[in-house]
């Protein structure tokens, strides 16, 4: 798999800048609204955007059962702040009706970094990524308040988890489609090429 072909969830949020950032990682890139494509994807981006009208608009597409059981089979997937909150278990100060798909053992607190902190950068040292800090792009982020036994933090902020994994599926806070600094990409296409 020399080009593996990436879906980006594109129900609402940066699909755009996803599928840039991950063509110039080496990937062919598409977006994904039907659970049809499914089918056709190697891995798959869950966007940043607003995680309420994502899991609102997963419900209404019927997208949110086919989902959870592609990632629950081994999907390689990567979500940026909403994407991270749609792969947490568990989620604080979500609304009500709020669904998540799931992946990661971890509780992840929405929109945690509050008012007077709302969007903010951040250099931020990642794990498995060479070549110097990351620009981290926090907007209304949330954080991961907790982790299970079998994830692995990647990245944190000031005592906070910002960056985790757990087998195949990668979450970050931050945004790093948004920076022209595509390392968190190229990694997440090196994953999908070596089939998770
Ligand atoms: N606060 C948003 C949410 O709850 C996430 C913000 C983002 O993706 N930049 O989904």
């Amino acid at each position: 798999m020399s080009t593996p072909v990436i879906g980006v969830l594109a129900l609402q949020g940066d699909v755009r800048e996803h599928l840039a950032a991950l063509a110039e990682s080496g990937a062919s890139a598409h977006p994904v609204r039907r659970a049809g494509e499914l089918a056709e994807i190697d891995g798959l981006v869950i966007p940043g955007g607003e995680s309420t009208t994502m899991s609102k608009l997963a419900i209404t597409f019927g997208l949110l059962e086919p989902l959870r059981e592609r990632i629950r089979g081994g999907l390689p997937t990567y979500g940026t702040c909403a994407g991270m909150i749609m792969l947490a278990d568990k989620l604080l100060d979500g609304r009500d009706d709020q669904e998540t798909l799931g992946g990661i053992d971890m509780i992840v607190r929405r929109n945690a970094y509050g008012r007077q902190n709302e969007s903010f950068e951040a250099a931020v040292d990642f794990t498995g990524i060479q070549g110097g800090e990351v620009e981290g792009v926090f907007i209304r982020a949330p954080w991961v308040e907790s982790v299970g036994g079998d994830v692995e933090v990647l990245a944190t902020h000031e005592d906070h988890i910002v960056a985790v994994r757990q087998g195949h599926v990668l979450a970050t806070s931050f945004h790093p489609e948004l920076t022209g600094d595509h390392r968190v990409h190229r990694l997440f296409v090196d994953t999908v090429r070596n089939g998770g």
